[in-house]
């Protein structure tokens, strides 16, 4: 059982009917959440839908303009900041620059008033948590930046919150050490047990490091799901379209059996698809497809449902990779993409070759919004 699944596990954090207005502007719209505890969690969306608001109202930065929020069953309102077991790492670290690497992290248990050695004890064990030990004595700017990024951590880490919010943490850092530190983020997460909550606009690190992801569009949460269901079955275009590549076609439905009958262009012959979840009789129904669920071929596939003719426009060669831009008859242009498992990356096929694309009953998904 995961804990999202278990009627009996108490959510760590609940968001219950939250709204939030600046004015007469709404922020957040009567959302509802449960983050469980020991999770890594992931707020996805794009610059604006909400993601740095619920993490200020969640540590208390942001007062709430109805609704609720608890933490471990309590409601937060009466708590000040400082008073709840949260802590927030920003993205700009925030790190004092006169302070050597081992006093920034001491910083917040010294003013705690906690005994020097409990200080000590707990420093050198972040300090190898993080892998900074042999960078104890160094001020901020003599370290790297994926170095002052670990510093940022271990200080928000070093008073044992329940609960740490990580505002975009990688943003500072290039695309090879953003890689490497979502997998050292991980570790460090799991290692200590705490719930991480990482607001991010990457959908490639959300899908990384989390062990579900919210998807939100103008203060609203559009799916909240694990990263592989977020991908394979997403719950509406707007999710299809913000994660990962896919091709898109809307059409009239016709029910046919357990399937679905999609008539979509004029000439086209129709798609055939079956629902991953029964849809409630809307007639104009869209189709998402991944581009490397079709399957692209210089000969007409036999004896298959789905086969679409076209030519092709563009190939983008990415080592692992390729990605073939199709032109279909109707003008619509469809995405297939291939694994270069083989030495010939690119199967003989290349430019104004014309070529069909193909895929199963199952490869896409219909949704109706
Ligand atoms: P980004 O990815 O760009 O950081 P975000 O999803 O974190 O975006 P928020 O910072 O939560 O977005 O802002 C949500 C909306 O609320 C935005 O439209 C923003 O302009 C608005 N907003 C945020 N803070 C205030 C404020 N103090 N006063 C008025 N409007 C605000």
């Amino acid at each position: 059982f995961a804990p999202w699944d278990d009627p009996n596990e108490e959510p760590l954090i609940q968001f219950k009917g939250v709204t939030k207005r600046f004015g007469d502007f709404t922020a957040i719209d009567d959302l509802t959440l449960d983050i469980y505890a020991k999770e890594f969690f992931a707020l996805l969306g794009p610059s604006g839908c909400g993601k740095t608001t619920m993490m200020r109202m969640l540590a208390g930065f942001e007062t709430i303009t109805e609704g609720k929020i608890l933490l471990s069953g309590q409601d937060m309102a009466p708590v000040p900041p400082n008073k709840r077991a949260v802590n927030m790492m920003f993205q700009s670290y925030a790190l004092f620059p006169h302070l050597s690497v081992w006093e920034n992290i001491a910083f917040g248990l010294k003013r705690e008033g906690k005994p020097k050695d409990e200080i000590e004890a707990r420093v050198d064990e972040m300090l190898r948590l993080t892998r900074l030990k042999k960078f104890e004595k160094r001020k901020p700017h003599q370290i790297s930046g994926g170095q002052r990024q670990r510093v940022a951590l271990a200080r928000s880490l070093a008073k044992a919150p329940k609960l740490l919010l990580l505002d975009e943490p990688l943003g500072a850092l290039d695309k090879k050490l953003r890689e490497e530190t979502q997998f050292e983020l991980m570790d460090i997460q799991e290692s200590t047990g705490t719930t991480f909550v990482i607001v991010t606009h990457d959908q490639e690190e959300a899908m990384t490091v989390a062990s579900r992801v919210a998807v939100m569009d103008e203060g609203r949460l559009v799916q909240v799901d694990t990263p592989d269901r977020i991908y394979e079955a997403p719950n509406s275009v707007y999710v299809a379209d913000f994660i990962g590549d896919v091709n898109i076609v809307d059409g009239r439905a016709e029910p046919e059996g357990e399937q679905i009958k999609l008539h979509w262009a004029e000439g086209q012959p129709p798609i055939t698809g079956t629902p991953s979840q029964p849809l409630t009789g809307a007639e104009r129904v869209h189709f998402a497809i991944r581009p490397e669920k079709v399957a692209i071929a210089k000969e007409r596939p036999e004896g298959r449902n789905n086969v679409l003719e076209g030519e092709v426009i563009d190939i983008g060669y990415l080592g692992n990779i390729s990605t073939y831009h199709v032109r279909l008859a109707n003008g619509q242009i469809f995405k297939a993409q291939t694994a270069n498992t083989r030495r010939l990356a690119n199967r003989g096929i290349t430019w104004e070759d014309k070529v069909y694309l193909s895929f199963t009953d199952t490869a896409g998904v219909l949704l109706e919004r």
